[in-house]
């Protein structure tokens, strides 16, 4: 018989509340099994799909639950809730059945007075652990982010390329992904503007070529290049 250590003991007495349904909940995981159910439906089966003319995968569809998850690891400091999107963001890189495998992976990064005030880069814990899945390196000093931007829920994808010109540059180490293929990793393309910044700073590092890969894509992204472009 296992012996219950502490935190079982604590789960006894106090139940989680799941981040999504904020049902009361006493399993090993941090969401309830209804919403990790409900998180397998939002998966994305789409191949590769191009946004402002780049290349991007996403694992998740941001709808239920996680546009209730993905707010909760970010304003309570719990990069743990990212880790079941883990799976769905690798299993999307092998459906697509690329012709070229990437080699190394660069996460986006937030600004460092953010990832102060968040306590954690969520791009950075993502790609730790796709890293780990796929025993591929991570690089963390290709980009710097030299520019808060505004949170991106109030700005048009207009706006946003305009405020996040500049916003990247290439960091100390950029040199190390010269001619190597790249896999460009962040949560969550809202409009795509934020992968087109840190992607003209990665390209003067003279990659062989980048694919972004995020754990969600919200449902309204216009996506290149079926016909006239619409929000749907
Ligand atoms: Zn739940």
């Amino acid at each position: 018989m296992r012996i219950p250590i502490f935190s079982d003991l604590l789960d006894l007495f106090f139940p989680r509340e799941c981040p999504a349904c904020r049902n009361l909940f006493q399993e090993e995981s941090l969401i309830c099994s209804t919403c990790l159910n409900a998180l397998d439906d939002q998966r994305l089966r789409a191949a590769t799909v191009n946004i402002l003319e780049m290349p991007v995968l996403s694992a998740y569809a941001y709808a239920w639950p996680l546009d209730r998850i993905i707010p909760a690891a970010k304003s309570k400091n719990q990069p743990r809730l990212f880790d079941p999107l883990v799976r769905g963001m690798v299993a999307s890189l092998r459906e697509a059945e690329l012709e070229d495998y990437p080699q190394t992976i660069v996460p986006v990064p937030l600004h460092p007075s953010r990832r102060r005030e968040r306590g954690y880069d969520q791009a950075f814990h993502l790609s730790r652990a796709v890293g780990r899945m796929l025993d591929l390196p991570v690089q963390r000093r290709v980009l710097r982010r030299t520019r808060i931007t505004p949170p991106q829920k109030t700005e048009t994808r207009e706006r946003r390329l305009e405020a996040l010109h500049d916003a990247f540059s290439p960091g100390r180490e950029a040199s190390l992904v010269s001619d190597l293929r790249v896999l460009l990793i962040d949560d969550v393309v809202t409009t795509g503007a934020t992968l087109s910044a840190a992607v003209q700073a990665l390209q003067s590092a003279s990659p062989a070529g980048i694919l972004c890969l995020t754990a969600a894509r919200t449902e309204k992204i216009r996506i290149d290049p079926e016909g006239p472009e619409k929000d749907y």
